[in-house]
């Protein structure tokens, strides 16, 4: 983490984003956002009613694919302004033909009219300023030439501009931070949220770094505008990418074969050990060893008690188990959550989904215990990288509060944050289906982390972990927002 913020090129990226504060549930206000995702271009307006709470309208649209590979970058920005156009019509029609009518009239915009807008643009991005990022490749199907290298705010502004929309692109937003940004505006206390992370199709955490350390920022002479005085920035690490040189994680043959196979082999290798992308394949490479194992019999059941009288298991030939990325991650949560007897959910699902039949209730357990492990290895490695930031950003020596009753009494709070002083609370927010859809994502985090060196039970109690919702609708809001600030 210290080197990512001394210099460029290190195996944690540690890229600042020029958000110089958290939230602590007061802004108010209303906002625009919008988010480019690779699919779908969704808008959205937020309220926020400075009480913790916010209200959201939002729209989606399907990019169409055509306009993925345009000529030239105008024709897609000039369709993403369109549909803010569209948004504003429908959702602010008061607001909207206020401005055009004033407009028209010749009449000055007035400042407060003007939305401030949060973009979300998840595609490789040099940031080099709140509001300002270049892109540096396409990625997701995207191939649009003449957009790489652009500030890709400007190329949205500069359509705004032309449908004369009472709109400011005030920020760039990476999801990561919006989720942190989003978790401490909703967040309970006054704290302020340390971390952002998400657990998703892939990993990433954003956090908040004292100013100062971030060095090659401040010490860097092309670095732009940014507000010094909280003395605080968020930096997003962009962990996904952790162990990438260090190859330092234990690794499995089937780790080896995803990386092999996989279109950016050697890169991304803490994300494929850890997000929803690639646990469901690490559990179909484990199945496909096993059943070339011929001391481990899996799936060869002729006719095992527990089924009926169709019990010899059949695996059909266009079963998705012998297609890369033929096992989606939720099947590994469905395992994780199946405590039926005989694991009745599993076998269906290996029936239903994937061609797989009359599987024993041996073999499902079989299946459920490599599972089990494949996710519990995820949330352990999250736990590192959760602790990881705990533990360098010196939180956990920073207890202001008092401890509790049951603490002096030695007893253990339930979990997390119980009865806890609130100026001692570590809060992290998260977002991503498999930290809310994965049963026990979190018990399995906490549990590592008690063992980890530096946290300890003492410590994972202070840590409370909370889901982010709407991260890159609100997250974006506030972010346009703390920019609106300091414009
Ligand atoms: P994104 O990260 O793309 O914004 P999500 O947070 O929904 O979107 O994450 C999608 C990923 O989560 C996919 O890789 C999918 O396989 C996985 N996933 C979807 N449902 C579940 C589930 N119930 N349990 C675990 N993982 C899931």
């Amino acid at each position: 983490m210290d080197e990512g913020l001394l210099q460029q090129g290190t195996e944690l990226s540690q890229i600042p984003t020029y958000v110089t504060a958290v939230p602590n549930g007061t802004e108010k206000g209303l906002y625009m956002a919008v988010d480019l995702g690779g699919t779908n271009f969704r808008v959205c307006s937020i309220q926020l009613h400075g009480n913790t709470t916010f209200s959201l309208t939002q729209s989606k649209v399907a990019i169409p694919k055509e306009l993925m590979v345009a000529k030239t970058s105008k024709e897609l920005f000039s369709f993403l302004a369109k549909q803010i156009e569209t948004f504003l019509k429908t959702h602010h029609e008061e607001h909207y033909t206020g401005h055009i009518r004033r407009r028209e009239t010749g009449g000055a915009v007035k400042e407060e009219e003007i939305f401030n807008l949060g973009f979300t643009f998840s595609f490789p991005v040099n940031q080099i300023g709140i509001n300002k990022g270049l892109l540096m490749r396409w990625t997701k199907g995207f191939d649009i030439a003449d957009a790489v290298g652009k500030d890709v705010c400007a190329l949205l502004q500069t359509e705004i501009d032309a449908l004369g929309l009472p709109v400011r692109v005030a920020a760039l937003v990476n999801d990561t931070v919006g989720t942190l940004m989003a978790r401490s505006y909703t967040s309970p206390g006054k704290t302020g949220t340390l971390l952002g992370a998400i657990f998703g199709t892939g990993t990433n955490g954003a956090y908040v770094e004292k100013l100062d350390k971030v060095t090659k920022l401040t010490k860097s002479k092309d670095s732009g505008d940014y507000d010094k005085s909280t003395g605080e920035m968020i930096v997003n690490t962009e962990w996904g990418s952790f162990d990438n040189s260090l190859r330092t994680l234990p690794n499995t043959p089937y780790d080896i074969e995803l990386d092999e196979k996989s279109v950016n082999p050697g890169i991304q290798m803490f994300e494929k050990r850890v997000s929803g992308m690639f646990l469901g394949e690490i559990l179909r490479l484990a199945i496909i060893g096993l059943l070339k194992d011929p001391t481990f019999p899996l799936f060869r059941d002729e006719n095992s008690a527990q089924n009926d009288i169709h019990s010899t298991t059949q695996i059909y030939d266009n079963s998705p188990i012998y297609k890369q990325w033929g096992i989606d991650t939720s099947f590994l949560s469905i395992c994780a959550g199946d405590t039926s007897p005989g694991h009745r959910m599993v076998r269906q699902t290996l029936d239903k989904d994937y061609g797989i039949t009359a599987v024993s209730a041996e073999d499902a357990e079989a299946v459920r215990a490599i599972a089990a492990a494949i996710g519990r290895r995820a949330a352990r490695l999250a736990a590192v990288a959760i602790a990881g930031i705990v533990i360098n950003t010196g939180r956990l020596d920073a207890a202001k509060g008092t401890a509790t009753t049951e603490q002096k009494a030695g007893i253990d709070p339930p979990r997390g944050d119980a009865d806890l002083a609130e100026e001692d609370v570590i809060d992290v927010g998260v977002d991503g289906s498999l930290v809310e859809f994965y049963p026990n994502f979190e018990d399995h985090i906490r549990e590592a982390l008690r063992e980890i060196e530096g946290i300890g039970a003492k410590g994972e109690k202070r840590i409370r972990i909370g889901i982010a919702k709407d991260g890159s609708g609100v997250g974006a809001a506030l972010i346009a927002l703390v920019a609106g600030r300091v414009a």
